[in-house]
């Protein structure tokens, strides 16, 4: 089973390209769901976290104070590191395990077998990573697929689709990798910076190729 890499800037489009891929029935590991689900109440990750960052980071109900973590890790770079590194690690490591758990259950998929739809969608397993190079997952992945739009188009979908404001969104995307770097790196470049349709064909004719 081939894996491929889905990233791209804030409001580039992964959603859209992975909600067209999930409706297609391919495999598609979202490293941002896993992210919050490792911090899950009684997790061993939050656990650490309390231990490294004191228990200020917890809320009444057991989950993670984003904000308070947040407002630590932001003047200490340091902190900000072992924060990473400690998350990163424990997310390759979910979707590793998450890897295996679909190679093993596509052995023995009999639908494969007699459905050819069935049996290319075993053939892949796309990855939903905003942080796919900053995480290093990128070496973990056979190809990697980055969506692209203009900036201004991509402040303005955030716009709508948050309610944030320019400045707001403009830090976000500052904080991200640079859009050309991350192009740069593309093994498959998706333009999103017109219709949906027009996202949609290019993924037909990437799908054709699996
Ligand atoms: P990302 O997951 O990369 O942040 P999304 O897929 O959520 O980006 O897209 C950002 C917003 O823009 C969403 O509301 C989405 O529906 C909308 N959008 C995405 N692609 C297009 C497009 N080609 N035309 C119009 N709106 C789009």
């Amino acid at each position: 089973m081939k894996l491929i890499g889905l990233t791209g800037g804030i409001g580039a489009g992964k959603s859209t390209v992975t909600d067209y891929l999930i409706d297609r029935g391919f495999h598609v590991l979202d490293a941002d769901k896993i992210s919050r689900e490792i911090v899950l109440p009684g997790s061993d990750m939050l656990l650490q976290l309390a231990e490294l960052f004191g228990n200020g980071i917890l809320q009444e109900d057991g989950g993670l104070n984003r904000k308070k973590i947040g407002s630590i890790v932001f003047s200490d770079p340091e902190k900000k590191e072992q924060l990473d590194r400690l998350m990163h690690t424990k997310i390759l490591e979910v979707i590793h395990e998450r890897i295996f758990q679909i190679r093993e259950e596509s052995c023995h998929d009999a639908e494969a077998i007699i459905s050819p739809e069935r049996a290319m969608r075993n053939k892949v397993i796309f990855i939903d990573a905003p942080l796919l190079f900053e995480t290093g997952l990128d070496k973990s992945v056979e190809e990697i697929w980055v969506i692209d739009a203009e900036d201004e188009i991509r402040i303005r979908r955030v716009m709508e689709r948050d309610g944030l404001n320019r400045d707001e969104i403009i830090k976000i995307m500052n904080y991200q990798m640079d859009r050309t770097e991350k192009n740069r790196r593309a093994d498959v470049l998706l333009d999103n910076s017109g219709e949906k349709e027009a996202l949609y064909r290019q993924l037909n004719l990437l799908i054709q190729k699996i």
